[in-house]
């Protein structure tokens, strides 16, 4: 061993104490004679005193510079009242260094490694990332993913899951993205496919007797990437037998209730989660993945207005549309500018236009004001409980559409008035999902979920008929605007699933060839079973108050899929690709 303490864990109960240390430069100080040195290891940091005249240790700190690895030893001391550092957890005390011994010197690191690093260019803090993961803040998150991966393991290891792991090479596993393929040698023009989640794997492990299985699988999805994705991922996969939704959802909801007061105290979450209809949410939020650290829902006002003589309004509802309306403090839209900006971004989400009342000391204003009846106007009051200060944004049009528009808009509020306490993860569950929507590229039904999940029992007959209208028991965990899990419970029996296959446009032979395994699987016995997969990555980043998952991930790739350390992907040489019967086409 070289070393027989931390750094970091050093205090005044061990004065007088001779330590071993070893670990990096994190800053060093030379007072003309007298040097100090912040001793860095994965604990913290502690400040070694050298003094002149100590012989070699003075000349070898004399030769230290930042990320330096060192091993010293030395004795620990109180530090003089008024050198007492009060925000470091080792302030009380120093180590006056005997000996120090240079393991390794370092060049001058191409990034700063001493402040939170948002500043710093991620493209180098990604090619350097084993010296941007020193950093405390990263190594922070990545102790916090660890403490809640450990959770996790024991919570469900109590509850009786079994952590089972799952081939990485396999076959197509649809979750809507493309599949990253590995070509096989052996078998010349054949493929492996990763799997975008082990959905089939889990569900072949019920049929297999195990019950409850869980495991922190990685995934890998070959799709455009935005902010909060990554190529490969990494999910806590459950599935259950025997179990229907409220089932899956008190696991689940009782994991999170139990974990955050464990790895991250100082935040707060609604007890029990809420939920809400797909539908639901979609009306009063206009997304599935609401952020419910505010208010501001959505009101549908069609009724007041169905007889108005105002044109923007009658006609949108005469052709079937609606009129919705969310409110706000009339202070965030009182300049034109501001007006102009709610504008396009409701244009932006598809709606024509945007009408406001304002109701301030002077009387109503806003751009609707003057297109009412007094009567209208207080009937709108009424229904939005709106009072003087407020200020009602309006959208006239289809359904969907007003509220995506207004949903849009609720989200532009909260950013623009900090409407989101920062303490707060509002999870809520979202249940009832369609089961299909229509894939206007392909023509034809595509699955919202996956094609493993269970229509609602009563919607069976119309399956065919009016798969539209067909819902799913699919329900996802949401928080603070994130998707943060999805699941369901699954289809069980061969002939509803060769059902699914057939609406989703699949021939039976083409079903057969991609998923015989499931179909025949389920002729031999297969329990009902459900189950769903929380995202550990965007779990993390919420719980750390990261903005993007790359935060939370030790080696993550770009927005671009690319990993810039490595440099990969990368080119194979023409020995290699002869090997895979590949060939390159310009
Ligand atoms: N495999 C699903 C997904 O990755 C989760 C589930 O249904 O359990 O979203």
């Amino acid at each position: 061993m070289l070393k027989t303490h931390n750094c970091g864990e050093l205090r005044l109960s061990h004065a007088g104490q001779e330590v071993s240390l070893a670990g990096w430069v994190h800053r060093r100080r030379d007072h003309g004679g007298l040097i100090f040195i912040d001793l860095r290891d994965r604990s913290g940091l502690v400040q070694i005193t050298v003094q002149p005249g100590r012989g070699e240790a003075h000349s070898v700190a004399e030769k230290a510079r930042g990320e330096f690895v060192l091993k010293l030893d030395g004795v620990v001391r109180p530090r003089p009242e008024n050198l007492v550092n009060p925000n470091l957890p080792t302030g009380e005390i120093e180590v006056l260094a005997d000996s120090i011994e240079i393991l390794n010197p370092a060049k001058a690191p191409p990034i700063p490694l001493d402040d939170d690093g948002y500043r710093t260019d991620e493209g180098q803090r990604l090619k350097y990332r084993y010296l941007d993961l020193r950093r405390a803040r990263l190594q922070e998150n990545i102790i916090l993913r660890h403490k809640t991966i450990k959770f996790i393991r024991d919570y469900l290891d109590r509850l009786g899951f079994l952590e089972i792991e799952t081939p990485m090479m396999i076959k197509s596993t649809p979750e809507g993205a493309r599949d990253y393929v590995v070509p096989s040698r052996l078998q010349p023009g054949r493929f492996f496919a990763l799997p975008q989640s082990p959905q089939q794997l889990k569900q072949l492990l019920m049929v297999a007797g195990y019950e409850r299985y869980f495991q922190i699988a990685r995934c890998m999805r070959d799709e455009d990437l935005r902010g909060d994705r990554q190529p490969e991922f990494t999910q806590l996969d459950l599935e259950m037998s025997f179990v229907d939704r409220d089932d899956v959802l008190a696991v689940v909801e009782g994991l999170v209730t139990a974990l955050i007061p464990v790895v991250t105290p100082h935040k707060r979450i609604f007890e029990p989660f809420p939920r809400l209809s797909y539908a639901e949410a979609m009306a009063r939020f206009g997304t599935d993945k609401p952020d419910l650290r505010f208010g501001m829902g959505i009101v549908d006002i069609t009724d007041t207005l169905r007889r108005s003589e105002a044109r923007v309004f009658a006609e949108p509802i005469a052709s079937g549309g609606t009129v919705r309306a969310i409110v706000a403090p009339s202070s965030a839209g009182s300049s034109r500018k501001e007006v102009d900006t709610m504008t396009d971004l409701v244009k932006a989400a598809g709606a024509k236009a945007m009408a406001t009342l304002a109701w301030t000391a002077e009387g109503v204003k806003g751009t609707a004001a003057k297109l009412l009846k007094d009567s209208e106007v207080s009937e709108i009051v009424r229904r939005l409980e709106a009072k003087q200060g407020d200020l009602a944004c309006m959208v006239a049009g289809r359904a969907d559409v007003a509220s995506k528009a207004l949903g849009a808009l609720r989200l532009d509020f909260r950013d623009r008035l900090n409407l989101a306490p920062p303490d707060l993860l509002a999870f809520a569950w979202v249940i009832d999902f369609p089961m299909f929507e229509w894939d206007e590229e392909e023509k034809h039904w595509s699955f919202i979920h996956h094609p493993f999940t269970m229509p609602k029992q009563e919607h069976l007959d119309i399956l065919e008929t009016d798969p539209g209208a067909v819902l799913s028991d699919a329900y996802d965990l949401v928080c603070n605007g994130y998707e943060l899990s999805s699941g369901s419970i699954r289809i069980h029996r061969r002939d509803i699933q060769a059902r699914i296959f057939r609406s989703l446009g699949y021939s039976d032979e083409e079903a057969y060839r991609r998923f015989g395994h499931m179909l025949d699987a389920f002729e031999y016995g297969a329990p009902p079973h459900g189950g769903m997969a929380p995202g550990i990555d965007r779990l993390i980043m919420l719980l750390a108050d990261e903005p993007n998952i790359r935060e939370v991930i030790a080696f993550p790739k770009t927005a671009s899929a690319a990993d810039l350390m490595f440099d990969a992907p990368s080119e194979l040489d023409p020995k290699h690709l002869r090997e895979l019967h590949l060939q390159i086409l310009e």
